[in-house]
């Protein structure tokens, strides 16, 4: 069972990074017509080595041939990989491990950098000509295969004509200010040619390090009207970290959720992975780890995205001497470009470029550290905000810093209470998905429009200006199966004028039963048609009744628990959170000023301590409680069709 899960997950980590990405429909004529640069994530742009002569030889990094190289691979390196799996079976996972690092470091060793963060071999991506990479003319001089985020120029050009988008490409192994100089000259080069005096900035997370890093030290030219920074790699990655001191325990749950995030895939695995102790991929991919330093321990783009935080602790994982080229330019990019981005970001907005973030939050970092992210990047450093830690939320009755945005008129806190903006590098103009992956923008309608408009209108000068795009809204990727509101409030809170909820279906093949709505931190309860079935897209409202205290900055949430007809998993739940925003604040206690994120479960108030300690640690509590949140639905239903009873 754990080895098909490991083959299971590795099948979906390769066909997820390969990209999957939802049709758009809508065109609108009040789109900007300024050119479209998209400025690809980690890993998207193809590399090639360097003849003599200057041409491209072959090609030496794509996912394309990464496919074609693993299973040559593969097959060379069976007898070591099938000694290792042979050792799996008996409780080591260091074989196998140390084999895949070797394969790789055999497979991509000429992707090597040495201490003076310079490439070993002469290795280049495709020419930055806007006369080759134009969108529509780019699988005429390029191999189709060679697209880089091909699934973002497919969802752009249902709203921009092909040949205004153009396709940036990086040697993403360099670090972001060597990416920021390439791309001032091709932004250069696509006004030149296409005659317009400004462009605008699709960037992706690499990207959007070398979209900031860009605008911090070629803003003030005036080149860019509206730049949009999707799960922005700004202050680093704890994924570079993990990887860099050899500290992973990865987080298989958040992996195979980020999987099906990917693929809309609306069964549910991931509460399958969370009853079964999956220690052994760990000891693979540590033991993998010194294969992979080989070829990328010395990038200088891996030690750009070291968390400004962490950056001199990784200093003792290298030779510093040796590495002092390296080190120079990367502590430069830490100490002058990372420190001041904040400043940089808010000059380009007073000097009239629209620089606009969109993140993801509320997931755990895959490889292990226990950052509020969007799987790969902390919230913190894609936004500049201040984040309570990975399972803990600002207590009751918190008041925002201010650090940035001082107006007593904003709410800068998120309704989860775990986000405090006004202290992010863009108060204004950074909207967070709770719930959204990294790289999945595109994958979900709202915020698909979101990064849309951003990207091609001025109708949402910021967060403020539309109540349809809230700064804090939960994600509706299909792969959540429904999408819970209160209808007459504003997103994400619960006042005096909750009396309906409403839960969407967001599933696209099957039909959903909602079986239990449950409120925690609030006597509520919701009335409504539980034993209708949800035709995909449909959705259901439910009557509100119960008392809604007269208090403000407390927490509360919403569990909905559903059956998906026909799926595999059927039965799964999903919980959102709000603030009541009912009266007078709560009393803020600064003795105390964090509290547990999540609700104790309603299960665990009629089990013992111990049991529910057992229940955690077997991971099976999620799955219980959901169980009870499902017959205390039923329960409540049956009370209603007797009411004298
Ligand atoms: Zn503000």
């Amino acid at each position: 069972m754990k080895k098909l899960l490991s083959v299971f997950l590795a099948v979906c980590i390769l066909l997820s990074v390969c990209g999957f990405s939802a049709a758009a429909e809508d065109t609108a004529d009040a789109y900007s017509d300024y050119p479209v640069i998209i400025v690809p994530g980690y890993g998207a742009s193809p590399l090639f080595s360097v003849n003599g002569d200057g041409s491209l030889g072959e090609q030496v990094w794509g996912w394309n041939i990464i496919m074609d190289r693993l299973t040559e691979q593969l097959k060379k390196s069976f007898p070591e990989l099938l000694s290792g799996a042979v050792t799996l079976t008996l409780g080591s996972a260091k074989e196998l491990g140390e084999a895949l690092g070797n394969a790789a470091a055999e497979m991509l060793g000429t992707l090597a950098f040495n201490g003076d963060g310079e490439s070993v071999y002469n290795i280049a991506p495709l020419p930055n000509d806007p006369s080759l990479c134009r969108w529509d003319l780019f699988e005429e001089n390029f191999d189709g295969d060679l697209y880089s985020e091909k699934e973002i120029g497919r969802t752009l050009d249902d709203y921009v004509p092909e040949d205004r988008i153009f396709n940036f490409a990086v040697d993403f192994r360099y670090g972001a200010q060597y990416n920021a100089e390439k791309l001032d000259e091709f932004i250069c080069r696509v006004k030149d040619y296409t005659g317009k005096d400004k462009v605008n900035l699709y960037a992706v997370s690499h990207g959007g390090q070398v979209a900031a890093t860009y605008l911090h030290r070629y803003g003030d030219k005036g080149d860019v009207y509206n730049a949009v920074l999707t799960v922005p790699a700004i202050g680093g990655s704890y994924v570079a970290y993990d990887v860099l001191t050899g500290s992973l325990a990865a987080q298989e749950d958040e992996l195979l959720l980020f999987i099906e995030n990917a693929l809309y895939l609306e069964q549910d695995f991931e509460m399958l992975l969370k009853t079964q102790p999956l220690g052994f991929v760990d000891d693979i991919l540590i033991n993998m780890l010194p294969g992979l330093k080989q070829v990328a321990g010395l990038w200088e783009s891996l030690w750009d995205f070291l968390p400004y935080e962490r950056y001199r602790e990784v200093f003792s994982t290298v030779d510093e001497e040796a590495c002092a080229g390296l080190l120079a330019k990367t502590t430069e990019f830490h100490e002058n470009v990372m420190a001041n981005i904040g400043e940089s970001l808010r000059r380009c907005r007073e000097n009239g470029i629209n620089v606009s973030i969109v993140a993801g939050t509320g997931n755990a970092i895959v490889t292990g550290s226990q950052q509020n992210s969007d799987a790969i990047i902390h919230t913190s450093g894609a936004t500049g905000a201040k984040v309570a830690p990975l399972g803990k939320r600002f207590a009751n009755g918190y008041i925002c810093e201010g650090g940035v945005c001082g107006d007593p008129a904003h709410d800068h806190l998120s309704p989860s209470m775990e986000i405090d903006a006004s202290c992010a590098y863009l108060p204004e103009n950074t909207w967070f998905v709770d719930g959204m992956f990294h790289g999945m923008t595109f994958n979900e309608d709202y915020a698909e429009e979101l990064a849309v408009r951003l990207l091609l209108t001025d109708t949402l000068p910021d967060v403020h200006a539309d109540p349809a795009f809230p700064q804090f809204r939960a994600s509706e990727n299909r792969a959540y199966a429904v999408y819970g509101s209160f209808v007459d409030s504003p997103s994400g809170y619960i006042d005096k004028d909750s009396a309906v909820y409403t839960v969407k279906n967001l599933s696209e093949e099957y039909e959903l039963r909602i079986l239990s709505i449950y409120a925690d931190g609030l006597d509520l309860r919701f009335e409504g048609d539980y034993g209708r079935l949800l035709a995909p897209g449909e959705s259901a409202d439910f009557r509100v009744t119960g008392r809604i205290p007269a208090v403000s900055t407390a927490r509360a949430a919403v569990t909905v628990t559903f059956r998906l007809k026909g799926s595999y998993t059927p039965y799964n739940h999903r919980t959102f959170r709000y603030t009541v925003n009912n009266g007078a604040p709560a009393r803020y206690d600064a003795e105390n000023p964090l509290a547990d994120r999540d609700f104790t479960p309603p299960v665990a108030a009629v089990l013992s301590e111990p049991v529910v300690n057992i229940l955690q640690k077997a991971g099976l509590l999620e799955f219980v409680s959901m169980w009870f949140n499902i017959l205390l639905g039923l329960l409540m239903r049956i009370k209603n069709l007797f009411p004298a009873a």
